[in-house]
């Protein structure tokens, strides 16, 4: 059986160890050595990687790379690049900061879970690692302000830097202990104990103190099978994440030159604002629609009319009030250079055929339904009109 060194002393980041056995795989060698520091994969934490150096005594360590760990019928498998000889020693080096990430989130996971079962009474019913944050499933639901209180104690228990400790107590004083765990366990049973905080079975690698750990901050909730499903930043990660939200808060204040704790007021009162003004902004454009009709309404072509820069509700908008009178109108909003969009309704007549006439005379495209349709044409204004009153309209 291999040594598990990291059992023994989760901040060691080396050993010199002998290889077992190195056998071809599909995708390159596993090998088995008499003491490792490398973790394998279990219990919700990833593996660790790293190098294998072979210390052939020559002055060139030829290193090989650790691309997986896993723990195969009681043995820890390390997957590599390259074949290693059997009876030579080497040098495991895992990558020391990929491992102290697990080992706070890890920590943290213990604190945060612990703490909810205390309060709560709920059970971690899966808990990830993954690249981003620490994902954790509960089996109730929680509050966002059981959420809140759960975390404030979890970073108090950080503050207190209280020893982490791991133990295979005897199943006589494994029968009277408080615990929590996972999953069903047979064998011998590892307890790592948070004190005032959790105490569960566990396999992973932790901190030697919750100082380590760093800030826990949940950044995420939802409703999952029942129960809850928490996004966790533990440690670096939720620093950055602090420094990329303070940095974010910062460019808002200044842009609303306020301070950061009046923010969301200052939000609000720009929503309000605007939507005082777009209220305001539609009326002024209703009693605007309304001058341009009546301004046409006295002359000869008053059912035609050309507008700019008028949004295409608007000029359905217009065309409708311009038919009150007999049924026709015809509404353009644009310029001879980049050409009109065009609503025109016409209830007494064929205004799909019309229509059609009016898009193959005047390189325009678009339709609709009886009494109206629209679209866009590229034609001077001179043309539409000439084309409009031989139409009669
Ligand atoms: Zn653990």
């Amino acid at each position: 059986m291999t040594r598990r060194l990291y059992y023994e002393d989760a901040d060691q980041r080396e050993c010199i160890a002998r290889v077992k056995s190195c056998r071809a795989v599909k995708a390159g060698y596993a090998v088995i050595l008499d003491a490792t520091v490398f973790y394998p994969e279990g219990g919700g934490q990833p593996c660790d990687l790293g190098v294998l150096e072979s210390l052939s005594g020559g002055s060139e360590n030829v290193a090989v790379r650790v691309w997986d760990v896993q723990e195969q019928e009681g043995e820890v498998v390390h997957f590599t690049d390259a074949a290693l000889a059997e009876g030579k020693s080497v040098r495991c080096k895992i990558d020391g900061k990929r491992r102290l990430t697990h080992m706070r989130e890890h920590s943290g996971e213990h604190i945060f879970s612990g703490i909810v079962c205390r309060l709560f009474s709920y059970s971690n019913v899966g808990f990830h690692m993954g690249k981003d944050c620490v994902t954790v499933d509960f089996s109730g639901p929680l509050t966002d302000e059981q959420i809140r209180e759960a975390e404030r104690l979890a970073n108090q228990k950080v503050l207190e830097n209280v020893e982490i400790t791991a133990e295979y107590p005897t199943p006589e004083r494994l029968a009277v202990m408080h615990w929590r765990s996972k999953k069903e366990l047979t064998g011998q049973v590892r307890i790592v104990t948070v004190p005032g905080a959790d105490c569960c079975a566990c396999c992973g690698t932790h901190v030697k103190r919750t100082g380590e750990i760093g800030p826990i901050k949940v950044v995420g909730a939802e409703h999952f099978r029942g129960g809850s499903r928490l996004r966790l930043l533990i440690g670096e990660k939720a620093l950055s994440d602090y420094e990329s939200r303070w940095e974010n808060v910062e460019q808002i204040c200044a842009l609303l030159s306020v301070k950061p704790e009046q923010a969301a007021e200052a939000v609000e009162k720009l929503r309000r604002d605007m939507e005082a003004l777009r209220y305001e902004s539609g009326a002024l454009k209703l009693r605007l629609l309304e001058q341009m009709a009546n301004a046409v309404s006295g002359q000869q072509a008053s059912r035609v009319l050309f507008a700019q820069d008028l949004l295409p509700e608007d000029v359905r908008r217009l065309a409708d009030r311009l038919q009150e009178k007999d049924g026709v109108a015809a509404v353009f909003s644009g310029d001879d250079r980049q050409g009109y969009q065009y609503v025109i309704i016409a209830k007494e007549r064929d205004v799909q055929a019309l229509g059609k006439e009016f898009n193959e005379a005047l390189h325009g495209r678009g339709g609709g339904r009886p009494p109206m349709i629209q679209g866009r044409v590229c034609a001077t204004r001179e043309k539409i009109e000439t084309f409009l009153k031989e139409k009669g309209i």
